[in-house]
């Protein structure tokens, strides 16, 4: 049976490519670029290389970006501060506070202030209601974006078992719910799951977000199974690498994504899309969409 390597480089060429076409639109009807701003708190180096990717991505398509860097010891007071102005001003669109946030900085204080029209990581309630309810609006850029990869490659949730590992509120609870929406049969699991290898050997589609290098092996994966890893790590060696072991699983899948070059690209990619999708809403909110903020 031939392997699928679920390749983010085919999908992300051709979302940015439609990003970029409507971004012209954008700037023809509305006479400014969409405007992306990313807050980024402390000097975590993956940070520093996430938020560098995320800016060089947007101006690619065409979407104007900003990083405000922030020292590590800023405190609540002042992030909300910015946030406030970036919120009332009428030429940002998006805006995203970069994970993670320095060690013991209270993080629910400041997410949920983005306005959730600006709110690009769907992390507002409102936002996160919306999605689950099926809604049109703006959602979680990684599960969204592992929904386009799977759909590019042809691979159908529905009637599906897909079993998740991981349970954040940034990746595998919204990932249920929109396998749910797309009719899957949803197995979660977390730390405290007793039968790891039980529930993950049940999955047609597996996906692995657990943030725990190399944890799924192939005594993990049932035959032929779809598996997406969300995780990513570096080795000691400089290796970028997910939770599974590709070289160990590959012979038993019948399509995996790649670390690196499966979901991280797949992310960015939602990134420009909510970015868009939330200029669009700003300047002429449709009906259903206005009736919703
Ligand atoms: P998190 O730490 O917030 O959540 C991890 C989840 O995994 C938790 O719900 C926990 O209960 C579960 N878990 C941990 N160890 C487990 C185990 N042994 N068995 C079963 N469940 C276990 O992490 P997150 O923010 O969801 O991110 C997960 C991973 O995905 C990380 O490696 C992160 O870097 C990566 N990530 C990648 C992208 C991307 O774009 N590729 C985006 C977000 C996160």
């Amino acid at each position: 049976m031939n392997k699928i390597l679920l390749s983010a480089k085919p999908v992300v060429n051709k979302i940015k490519h439609s990003v970029s076409e409507q971004v012209r639109s954008f700037i023809e009807k509305y006479s400014r670029r969409p405007k992306l701003s990313v807050i980024l708190v402390g000097c975590d180096p993956a940070s520093i290389i996430y938020t560098g990717k995320k800016g060089e991505a947007a101006i690619a398509v065409g979407i104007e970006h900003e990083t405000i860097s922030l020292p590590e010891n800023t405190s609540p007071k002042d992030v909300k501060s910015v946030l406030q102005r970036l919120n009332s001003d009428p030429l940002v669109d998006g805006i995203l506070i970069q994970r993670p946030l320095p060690k013991g900085f209270p993080e629910k204080d400041v997410v949920f202030l983005v306005s959730p029209e600006k709110d690009v990581d769907a992390f507002h309630p409102l936002n996160i209601g919306k999605f689950t309810l099926g809604l049109p609006g703006l959602k979680p850029c990684t599960p969204a974006g592992i929904m386009e990869l799977l759909n590019f490659y042809n691979i159908l949730p529905e009637s599906k078992i897909v079993t998740i590992i991981g349970r954040s509120s940034i990746v595998g609870k919204p990932m249920a719910a929109m396998f749910l929406q797309a009719n899957a049969t949803i197995i979660q699991c977390h730390s405290k799951t007793s039968n790891l290898r039980e529930l993950s050997k049940q999955a047609d589609i597996l996906v692995v977000a657990a943030g725990k290098a190399g944890l799924i092996d192939s005594s993990y994966i049932k035959s032929n199974a779809v598996v997406v890893d969300v995780g990513i790590h570096k080795t000691n060696e400089g290796k970028i690498i997910g939770d599974v072991l590709f070289d160990d699983v590959i012979e038993k899948v019948s399509a995996i994504t790649p670390v690196p070059g499966g979901v991280g690209p797949m992310t960015i990619a939602m990134l420009l899309q909510n970015t868009l999708f939330a200029a669009n809403n700003r300047e002429e909110p449709s009906r259903l969409c206005k009736s919703q903020f």
